[in-house]
């Protein structure tokens, strides 16, 4: 079975490569030609345009940064793409966005991930899927190839629901945690020490699990960008927006996102929470 996998970044490029490693035939585009000629380094092969990408493809997967590179990329899918294409969209976008890709008649899923650049790599992340159920079905052998815990949440846009939902308890998580280094330290306590203890206890996250560590050591190389999780911060308040709904910690982790990227931090990690917290308290 043939792919188009276009937006090779962080977690694109190790996706596509998993997709490779598990016998699919790939073929890459990304506006930086480097990602491009790394995916033919893995077996895959190389496109000069989303259009060339996609022909002859059965199936065609973006994983870009936001609704309006997918907007842009999806009226040539749309016009280059077989009758029988399955265009699978895994960027974390607005919902609205995949709902009129849904529109456009061709057969569509959006898909995006939870577990970051590792979670990419091992083929490990968690993937929320909206759309048809037999779109889904016909997917899942390939979505199983880059991802573990797969689940089709509902229709279109409800995979984007899901993950607007992930993001706001991510950073709230991060922003807690954040707090917590702070007063541990503040108070004369091992932030290493207390961290352990909370990440054995009902406190305990994949976030203590994974982080707790280069959180207290200040290593916030990406990872996942803030400014990444300032966009996701908007389609979160959007979709509340959208349902009528008042989601107050949602809005003060979206102030602190968007602290962090006015304090210059945009390309560190979206851990560098902890800076501002620190300059509130410093
Ligand atoms: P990234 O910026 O590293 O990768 C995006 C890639 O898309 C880049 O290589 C860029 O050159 C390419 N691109 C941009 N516009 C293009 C176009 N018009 N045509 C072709 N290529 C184009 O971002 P990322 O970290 O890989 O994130 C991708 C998506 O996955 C985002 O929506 C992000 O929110 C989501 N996501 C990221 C993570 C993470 O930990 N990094 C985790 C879960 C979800």
């Amino acid at each position: 079975m043939s792919i188009a996998f276009i937006g090779l970044g962080i977690m694109g490029s190790p996706m596509a490569a998993n997709l490779v490693r598990a016998g699919y035939d790939v073929t890459g585009y990304d506006v930086t030609q480097d990602r491009v000629d790394q995916l033919v380094d893995r077996g895959g092969h190389a496109a000069r345009s989303v259009a060339e990408a996609v022909k002859g493809a059965d199936t065609v997967i973006t994983m870009l940064p936001d609704s309006p590179q997918v907007e842009q990329v999806a009226p040539t899918i749309v016009d280059h793409g077989g009758p029988d294409l399955l265009y699978i969209d895994m960027s974390t976008i607005r919902p609205d966005t995949s709902r009129w890709i849904a529109g456009q008649g061709i057969r569509s899923l959006d898909a995006p991930v939870s577990g970051g650049e590792k979670g990419a790599i091992d083929a490990t992340l968690s993937i929320m899927v909206g759309g048809d159920p037999q779109d889904f079905e016909r997917a899942l052998p390939l979505l199983k190839a880059v991802g573990k815990t797969i689940v089709h949440v509902g229709p279109s846009g409800a995979g984007q629901t899901v993950k607007a939902a992930n993001q706001l308890v991510v950073g709230g998580i991060y922003g807690l945690v954040a707090e917590a280094i702070v007063l541990l330290e503040a108070s004369g306590v091992d932030p290493g020490k207390g961290l352990d203890v909370l990440a054995g206890g009902l406190a305990g996250s994949r976030i203590l699990e994974l982080k707790r560590r280069s959180m207290v050591a200040r290593e916030f190389a990406p990872g996942f960008r803030i400014d990444l999780h300032h966009k996701d911060m908007g389609i979160a308040l959007a979709a509340a927006r959208e349902a009528g709904l008042a989601l107050p910690l949602t809005g003060q982790v979206a102030q602190l996102v968007a602290a962090a990227r006015a304090q210059g931090h945009g390309a560190l990690d979206h851990s560098a929470l902890l800076k501002v917290i620190e300059r509130l308290n410093s």
